[in-house]
């Protein structure tokens, strides 16, 4: 069964014109119950991230101050919220979400997380909505647990590059970073992952489709993983506010299929986060994340 960590606690109500667009996270799971896609069965409320857990991936000090809402205000300004016990709380619920979202991946081949994707947390801090990896630290319990899961492939197709996760896996055998994003985009001073390619503004369905079915396939034939992580972020949309690509729905939703279908008959189980998805339509980022949603249904159920 199809299996998606959501909860209510992951709408925060932030002030009415913040560019974050908290209010997704309310529409995907409404959108995916009213056209029948999902049932309540399919939801599933995720526990809160433990210490244990956050520290696999994350520095002691960071974490803790986060927790106690004591970062300094240096530290704070980068992620772009107002910092609250309550929005902590959130993240350590998504970063959890994606924890529990594996042993379903692992039962069924696919699970997802409504929220997630948070790839621009660092080891020793967050920027950009992001304060705690959520893949990063699920990989990186993964690989603990015993579990025969020692080769990890985090497939990062948000439209802007997955700093935070390339520069945690930095010295990692075990895990394989692959970012595609904007060449001219956020975040400007780019990390090193295992694979990055870079795209121009404009770039169109066409173009990007073709560079995705060359390097994925040769990643997952060099490397091998047992276990993927796919970070969807549809800002990828030619009508992104963040975006300067040039996708279209049906591009974007292509795009999906492959990373999917390629798991599935690979035999790999594959844990999805949200990411990104800034478009000035809603009605557009609603689609575009249900998209991969309806896919995941259609294909593995
Ligand atoms: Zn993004």
């Amino acid at each position: 069964m199809l299996k998606i960590a959501f909860d209510r606690n992951y709408i925060y109500p932030l002030e009415k014109d913040h560019r974050f667009p908290m209010v997704k996270y309310e529409l995907i799971p409404e959108q995916l119950l009213r056209e029948g896609t999902c049932t309540e069965d399919n939801f599933f409320i995720p526990k809160i991230l433990s210490e244990d857990d956050a520290l696999k991936t994350h520095d002691k000090s960071y974490y803790n101050r986060l927790c106690n809402l004591n970062l300094t205000k240096k530290e704070e300004r980068p992620i772009g919220f107002p910092m609250s016990k309550e929005l902590v709380y959130r993240e350590r619920r998504i970063a959890r979400g994606t924890i529990e979202c594996c042993d379903f991946s692992l039962k069924y081949g696919v699970s997802l997380n409504i929220a997630g994707g948070t790839h621009h947390a660092f080891y020793d801090r967050g920027e950009a909505f992001c304060m705690l990896n959520d893949q990063a630290i699920a990989a990186n319990v993964l690989l603990a647990n015993g579990r025969g899961i020692d080769k990890i492939l985090i497939i990062d197709l948000d439209v802007h590059q997955g700093n935070g996760t390339a520069s945690i896996f930095k010295n990692s055998s075990d895990v394989f970073t692959l970012s595609f994003h904007g060449k001219n985009n956020y975040p400007f001073r780019k990390e090193s992952s295992d694979l990055d390619i870079e795209f121009d503004d404009d770039t169109d369905d066409d173009f990007y489709l073709k560079k995705l079915k060359k390097h994925l396939p040769e990643v997952i034939e060099k490397f091998e993983p047992n276990f993927i992580f796919y970070l969807s972020g549809v800002d990828v949309l030619s009508n992104d506010k963040l975006g300067k690509l040039g996708l279209s729905l049906r591009g974007c939703k292509e795009r999906d299929r492959f990373v999917l279908d390629i798991c599935k008959k690979n035999k790999i189980p594959l844990q999805i986060s949200m990411g990104g998805g800034y478009s000035s339509n809603l009605k557009d980022i609603i689609e575009a994340h249900s998209n991969t949603f309806r896919l995941a249904q259609e294909l593995f159920f």
